[in-house]
């Protein structure tokens, strides 16, 4: 069997030269040669092209053996070498091996060339071989196993030598830590599998959109960071909407299309910190506002970090809530528009905080909502507020309505819960009434239909709140158990100055069409209602008419202008 031998001769009598190849030629070599005799192009062949076997003389009239064995070492550690020489002494043998050889033969013995040859070159392959494990070891140390991606490890390392050079030069670096949006949901939904490709696939979406230069890492789970040298905030930002531009393109993902966002958060050096941990914290920080916001870009900001410092005393302090029941219930009607009657009243929840005093909802129920308390909470709001109608509810047709959250819907005995409630107060399903918002029908239709169908099936009326806010189809809401929706107030406060009378206009119409009545809210104004009127709205709710308050105020409030109801 002849294998090929590319083998790199460093030799300047063309004789020498053929001796050697015929020797290996006879012990079966196909010996690819080339026969060089100066530094330059010794040098020029070992950048051109790989070599198995370098065979040099040791003294060569313009060229010294051993600086020739320097010149292969310098560019390829473990190409064999051999000398094949004259005999220069013992002397010369050991400074040439001393310099890095691995064999020296004499030209009058060419016979142990062949052999040694082969030895070399077994021995080369082993020593190349263990190079790359190890390698490989430093490589699987520094980069995550899944998207091959640098690790926490690497981007410390690079962070920090980043920060040297940029404190150094006085010049600034953007850290940016991305983290996917409700990543779980596909975990869980599509299974693992899908979960590791979404995350190749956004691994090489941010690689793709970035320069060489620019380190993006896998942190852990769905945590990405980028290291961006000689950038600022300025610089940052557009790099990193760029990314969640790219991310936004629906991928497929077991034969469905996903679109996947995330959330992102920038701190740069020097400004928001000089230190690799500093500087990881705060770019950890501005990704939890951006998430907080709902998604997208955030730059670090000191004031927003106090913020985040609140928002966890807060965590703790709406369990507290929860335990001692700190919450209350304001009431707001709803009339009907045509006759003025009272139609119902909306339960609008209220935080007696014991240090900050009232809490309103903007400012808890995302909390509630984000931290799993929204189902007490929930509970404890549907109980008091058919506790408070109670008495009314079945007997007149005052109807109250609590207001749900995304997750509330989506936890399977919410219905069955609902019931005995209900049932416990001796009150109809007919005078409790569920917002619900689109928002939170999309999070999860297949569900979310299923507990409304439900509750819908007991007599509980189900009403679309802030309707005109969210992104249902038409033809999805048609599938829906609703009874009524209601136009969110953005568009109603609107009318009095003409401006959103289309869209409410096409929303009465639209929803009369589909059988449902319309609550408008936000009723600020005589002029507002008298436009609803003329729209032919079916029911009005605002300050206009009433502002939120107690059950006492609220039953006093109705038994004065409706007497008889209550
Ligand atoms: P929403 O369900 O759309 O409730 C109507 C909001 O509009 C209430 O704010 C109410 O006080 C306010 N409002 C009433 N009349 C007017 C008016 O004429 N003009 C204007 N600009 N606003 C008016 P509130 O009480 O601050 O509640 C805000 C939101 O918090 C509610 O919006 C609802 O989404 C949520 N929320 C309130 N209570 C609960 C609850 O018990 N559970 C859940 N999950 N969410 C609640
Ligand atoms: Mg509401
Ligand atoms: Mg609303």
């Amino acid at each position: 069997m002849t294998s090929r031998l590319r083998l790199l001769l460093i030799e300047d009598s063309a004789e020498d030269a053929a001796a050697v190849v015929s020797v290996l030629a006879a012990d079966g070599y196909d010996v690819a040669e080339e026969c060089v005799d100066t530094p330059a192009a010794l040098a020029d062949a070992l950048d051109r092209q790989r070599w198995d076997l370098a065979i040099a003389d040791y003294a060569m009239p313009s060229f010294s053996g051993v600086s020739a064995l320097r010149l292969v070492r310098e560019r390829d550690a473990d190409l064999p070498f051999i000398f094949v020489s004259a005999h220069h002494g013992e002397e010369a043998a050991v400074a040439a091996m001393r310099a890095g050889a691995h064999d020296y033969v004499l030209k009058d013995s060419l016979a142990r060339l062949a052999p040694s040859a082969a030895r070399e070159l077994r021995d080369a392959t082993a020593r190349r071989e263990r190079r790359r494990a190890e390698q490989r070891l430093v490589h699987l140390a520094h980069h995550d196993a899944l998207t091959d991606l640098p690790n926490r490890t690497l981007l410390q390392d690079r962070l920090d030598q980043a920060t040297r050079v940029a404190s150094r030069e006085g010049t600034s670096i953007a850290l940016l830590v991305l983290d996917l949006d409700d990543f779980k949901d596909v975990n869980d939904a599509l299974g693992h599998h899908a979960g590791d490709r979404v995350l190749q696939h956004v691994a090489s979406q941010i690689r793709g959109t970035l320069r060489d230069a620019d380190t993006v890492a896998r942190l852990g789970a769905d945590e990405f960071a980028i290291l961006l040298p000689f950038t600022d905030a300025d610089g940052a930002v557009p790099a990193a909407q760029k990314i969640l531009q790219e991310m936004g393109q629906p991928v497929v993902v077991e034969r469905r299309p996903l679109s996947i966002r995330a959330s992102l958060g920038i701190a740069c050096f020097p400004v928001h910190g000089t230190t690799a941990e500093v500087l990881m914290q705060k770019a950890d920080n501005a990704m939890y506002r951006a998430k907080m916001d709902g998604g997208g870009v955030a730059v670090y900001d000191p004031l927003r970090d106090r913020q985040t410092h609140r928002r966890l005393a807060l965590i703790s302090d709406l369990l507290t809530a929860i335990e001692e029941q700190q919450f209350e219930l304001e009431y707001q009607p709803i009339l009907h528009l045509r006759t003025g009657a009272i139609a119902g009243v909306e339960a609008l929840v209220r935080w007696n905080h014991p240090r900050h005093g009232r809490v309103q909802p903007a400012d808890f129920i995302d909390l509630a909502e984000q931290t799993g308390l929204i189902n007490p909470l929930t509970s404890i709001v549907l109980n008091t507020a058919i506790r408070d109608w109670g008495v009314s509810l079945g007997t007149s047709p005052l109807t109250v309505a609590v207001n749900l959250s995304p997750r509330t819907l989506l936890s399977p005995d919410f219905p069955e819960r609902v019931a005995d409630m209900l049932a416990a107060a001796a009150a109809a399903p007919a005078s409790l009434t569920l917002e619900i918002t689109e928002h939170m029908l999309m999070s999860d239709p297949a569900r979310s239909l299923e507990s409304l169908k439900r509750l819908h099936a007991m007599g509980v009326r189900l009403t679309i709140d802030d309707f005109g806010t969210g992104y249902s189809s038409l033809s999805y809401l048609r599938r829906l158990p609703v009874d009524e929706l209601k136009i969110d107030r953005s568009f109603v406060t609107g009318l009095a100055s003409g401006q959103d009378e289309v869209i409410v206009r096409s929303t009465i119409d639209l929803a009369h069409n589909m059988g449902l009545s319309v609550v408008a809210e936000g009723v600020e104004s005589e002029a507002a209602q008298a436009w609803l009127m003329s729209m032919g709205c079916d029911a009005v709710q605002g300050s206009f008419i009433c502002e939120p308050g107690s059950a006492p105020a609220m039953r006093e409030w109705i038994a004065r202008q409706h007497p008889g109801t209550v």
